[in-house]
């Protein structure tokens, strides 16, 4: 069998306990499938690594199910069709869609989106003019509604989505404060994104005490994405009327027991302050106006971004465990390239 007759795949072999491990997802070698009527086969291009998997890994209840012991491991992919058995797109045509760790993907194309190459690469499909760009851009300016003048907090600020929410609240007149990982990400947040400030969580002793002397006014805005001692720390410290979205809990996702809660809700009542959980899929039927307005700011030059591109389909598990410590620098994405 040629290598391009050949589909190789990464399915989830166990479910992790805590911290994944290389030896809970199998990498496989089947044969490519064929579309049937109606559907078309696309060649897996670029592949997004995501926090929100981690979560699918586990047999819980949530907003989706979990992916099946045995199973794909599933996630959004940009990618080429190859061969196309629809009268409504055809082959060559640059698409993302949900076709998960995999080669080859057949395909609907209502379940696909049609990206444009000459807009941006299109790897940006799936960081600021996909999936974290829309939630950056609904989160923050539907739930928050920032104002001039405002302090914005952002955790995980380097990332996908944080770098997005940061630029967008300065665009929208605001003192932006992020939290992030390492000097490395705290010199790209503040030199490329325009943050105002930066706290490196990992080497201050004392979140709440840093946080009160950089915003002796208190936090209008913080946009979570981290939780844990982070978001302890931001509740302490927020003004009157804060809101607060909840976007992700990332510190959280390879707990085998809950942490304890935050104790400092009474923070909230005294400050009538608003936190509010959303997920992406909830402004569904409003992608289109998100992206348009994403792009029209990344083409004239207002939105920066940053990708962390590793090489290779067997990569992708070590990608993934790589960016729960922490360790991924700008949207995480897997290179597929299949020789001909
Ligand atoms: P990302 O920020 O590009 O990558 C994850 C980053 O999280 C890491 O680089 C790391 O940055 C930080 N991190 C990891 N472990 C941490 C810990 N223990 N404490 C503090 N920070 C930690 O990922 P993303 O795709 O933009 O996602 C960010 C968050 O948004 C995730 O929680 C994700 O689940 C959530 N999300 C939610 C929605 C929704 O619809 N609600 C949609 C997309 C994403 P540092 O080195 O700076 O710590």
């Amino acid at each position: 069998m040629s290598r391009t007759q050949e589909n190789t795949r990464i399915l989830l072999a166990r479910r992790p306990h805590g911290a994944p491990k290389p030896d809970d997802f199998r990498v496989v070698t089947e044969s490519r499938p064929e579309p049937g009527e109606g559907e078309v086969l696309v060649e897996t291009l670029y592949l997004s690594i995501d926090p929100y998997m981690r979560g699918r890994m586990n047999d819980v209840k949530s907003y989706v199910p979990p992916y099946e012991i045995g199973g794909l491991m599933g996630g959004g992919a940009v990618g080429r069709i190859v061969k196309s058995c629809s009268p409504d797109i055809h082959e060559d045509t640059i698409v993302e869609g949900m076709l998960g760790w995999q080669q080859f993907a057949v395909a609907k194309p209502r379940h696909l989106r049609i990206v444009d190459p000459r807009i941006a690469p299109i790897s940006t499909a799936l960081g600021i003019l996909g999936m974290p760009g829309l939630t950056a851009y609904f989160g923050l300016l539907e739930l928050c509604k920032p104002q001039p003048g405002e302090t914005v907090v952002v955790s995980a600020a380097s990332g996908a989505v944080g770098s997005v929410v940061g630029q967008l609240a300065k665009l929208k007149g605001c003192r932006t404060i992020g939290f992030v990982g390492s000097e490395e990400k705290a010199a790209y947040v503040k030199d490329e994104l325009g943050y105002d400030a930066t706290l490196n969580y990992r080497v201050i002793a004392d979140l709440q005490k840093e946080m009160s002397e950089l915003c002796p006014d208190g936090v209008d805005v913080y946009f979570d994405n981290v939780g844990g001692p982070i978001t302890d720390a931001v509740l302490d410290n927020l003004s009157q009327h804060a809101r607060v979205a909840l976007c992700g809990q990332i510190s959280q996702y390879n707990n085998t027991r809950p942490e304890m809660g935050p104790r400092n809700l009474w923070k909230l009542i005294v400050t009538r302050s608003r936190v509010e959980g959303f997920l992406v899929t909830d402004f569904g039927q409003r992608y289109a106006e998100g992206i348009s307005a994403l792009a029209g700011w990344l083409a004239d030059g207002t939105l920066r971004y940053r990708e962390d591109i590793v090489q290779g389909i067997e990569s992708a598990p070590a990608a993934f465990i790589r960016m729960l410590e922490g360790e991924n620098f700008g949207k995480l994405l897997v290179r597929v390239d299949t020789p001909e």
